[in-house]
């Protein structure tokens, strides 16, 4: 597997240096992520692919992942485009439903389709068995973590989940959409989890202290932090408090917070 690396030049405080899109060129030409319809994205993709791409996969609804779709579509009518459902996210694209175990075929190949939902509902990873190679999405990004917003379709259960079935997979390798190729993919998922490990401890020790809401938890964990980020920071620990519902470990009334037991 060695797709092309298309960038999809779109820098930002929410993208880091934007996003990578894949294509996969060969019989059944496949693109995964449509980026966000940058002129010099289509560009590229018409100097790998004159004909255009055959298939256009996207990993979820984010906008920096679909966006691209319609002008993709006005400049290749005949491409197909598909994703797993978010009915209330999916807008007015034409996209085919693609579920669980699905496989799609691509230039090298097939692709198995694996619902991941955490980071949002209607997240797959994209698994080509050949090459033991990932597609992630936005899963893993190598060097931070990832966002689970717990108040927009995220879901830290789902997500914790989802890594653990990419575990059991033994990945040599991980394309993300954001920040360089994974070379590791168990190393970093086995990071990851020791990071949400000692973030659910953080959570747990500011219950403790009878620190009880998302506002006064997130200033106690996140000593210091960008305005712009602080909304995120306070997403990230309702989705911390959500799962310690779940596991009956917290439970809240109205907007405060408390320790089971
Ligand atoms: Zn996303």
């Amino acid at each position: 597997m060695t797709p092309t690396l298309l960038h999809a030049g779109n820098p930002g405080p929410f993208t880091g240096e934007g996003n990578w899109t894949y294509l996969i060129p060969g019989d059944h030409p496949v693109l995964i992520d449509a980026g966000v319809g940058q002129a010099a994205h289509l560009d590229a993709i018409a100097a790998s692919l004159p004909a255009g791409p055959a298939e256009v996969i996207v990993t979820h609804a984010h906008s920096d992942h679909t966006g691209g779709a319609p002008v993709i579509q006005s400049r290749w009518p005949s491409a197909r485009f598909s994703k797993y459902p978010w009915p209330e996210r999916d807008g007015r694209m034409p996209w085919r439903s693609l579920a669980d175990g699905d496989t799609v075929m691509s230039g090298a190949g097939p692709l198995v389709v694996l619902h991941t939902p955490g980071h949002s509902p209607d997240h797959i990873a994209l698994w080509h068995a050949d090459s033991r190679s990932l597609f992630v999405g936005d899963l893993l990004v190598l060097g931070g973590t990832v966002f689970i917003p717990a108040s927009d379709g995220g879901n830290l259960v789902d997500y914790l989940v989802s890594l653990e079935r990419l575990r059991q997979l033994s990945p040599a390798r991980a394309w993300p959409a954001h920040g360089p190729v994974i070379e590791d993919p168990e190393r970093l998922i086995t990071q990851y989890l020791e990071h949400r490990r000692q973030r659910e401890e953080q959570v747990l020790a500011a219950l403790a202290e009878r620190i009880e809401t998302v506002d006064a938890i997130t200033d106690r964990i996140y000593a210091t932090l960008a305005p712009a980020l602080v909304a995120m920071a306070r997403d990230s620990v309702l989705a911390h408090l959500i799962k310690l519902e779940a596991d009956g470990r917290a439970q809240r009334h109205d907007v405060h917070w408390a320790i089971v037991g």
